[in-house]
């Protein structure tokens, strides 16, 4: 992918090396954008945090202190610093492929906020850690990333290279896209009506269709001349090991398709070429096609 020296986004806020536990001044930097999402006051959002946190891990007795030991600013190293230059590249470059397929349809793209943290921050859809992995949080429309992904994507998930890296953020910018186009509304409409079931196969189209459109960014981008050999396979391979019956198979030993919310590997691997190949919005409906058909 050839990346270098292009322009980086103004949309970054990078949080790597600022506190990330409660400070006087508040959460430092831990504030959300746009001051949604936000309907109690930061002390007792504070409170539930912790108390969720609690309750999720086990912790009562446990120690609290354990969880908050990322006190200290996190020094970053060039690696990191490395990754943070491509992440807000990347971001750039779907600024300019997402403005331009809004324009062309006469609607005006509203950009993402990125933020870059370490180990945990606040975000506006609640505590956020990096073993929760990259997401897009609707509520404050920022993608979320704690940089060891990378290095967790080709390692433990044995999908190296920089377009697997690109294809992550690619597919969290889908999400925002997704919520522009008020998808992300549907869905949240949905929680309350339909069963559990039904609601993952819901995800599932969402997630497989944030994969068709890191496929429409990646046919874009192609046609810039920034792809390079091997970048779309990288891609598929990513999309591959993070499907969700090869994530159960090796962390449960078995497969229950009922508990999908991503697609399995053969789906997200094809909805990413998919878009890939065809560019064109129209073909990315994922939410009308029988569910057995996706
Ligand atoms: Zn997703």
């Amino acid at each position: 992918m050839d990346w270098r020296g292009r322009r980086t986004s103004s949309n970054v806020d990078d949080r790597r090396s600022r506190r990330t536990t409660r400070s006087p001044g508040g959460f430092g930097g831990g504030v959300p954008r746009g001051g949604m999402g936000l309907p109690f006051p930061m002390s007792g959002r504070m409170l539930v945090i912790i108390v969720l946190i609690a309750v999720l891990y086990g912790i009562f007795g446990g120690g609290l202190s354990n969880m908050f030991s990322a006190d200290q600013p996190a020094p970053t190293t060039p690696a990191s610093d490395e990754d943070a230059l491509f992440a807000s590249t990347v971001l750039a470059m779907t600024e300019d492929v997402w403005g331009e397929i809004f324009a062309a349809s006469n609607s005006r793209y509203i950009e993402p906020q990125m933020v870059i943290f370490s180990g945990q921050t606040e975000s506006g859809c609640g505590f956020a850690s990096a073993q929760m992995g990259p997401f897009y949080c609707p509520a404050d429309s920022t993608i979320y990333i704690d940089l060891t992904f990378f290095q967790e994507l080709s390692e433990r998930f044995g999908a190296p290279g920089e377009y697997a890296r690109a294809y992550v953020i690619a597919h969290e910018v889908g999400h925002h896209v997704q919520n522009l186009l008020g998808i992300t509304d549907e869905m949240a409409r949905l929680r309350d009506r339909v069963s559990q079931q039904e609601y993952n196969q819901y995800s599932v189209r969402l997630e497989l269709q944030a994969d068709y459109l890191a496929g429409v960014f990646t046919h874009y981008i192609q046609n810039e001349g920034i792809l390079e050999e091997g970048d779309v396979e990288a891609a598929m391979r990513a999309a591959n090991q993070i499907g969700d019956d090869r994530i159960q198979r090796e962390t449960q030993g078995r497969v229950s398709p009922d508990s999908f919310t991503h697609g399995t590997s053969e789906q997200r691997m094809r909805w990413f070429l998919k878009g890939f190949e065809s560019g064109d919005l129209s073909d990315g409906d994922t939410f009308s096609i029988p569910f057995d058909d996706l």
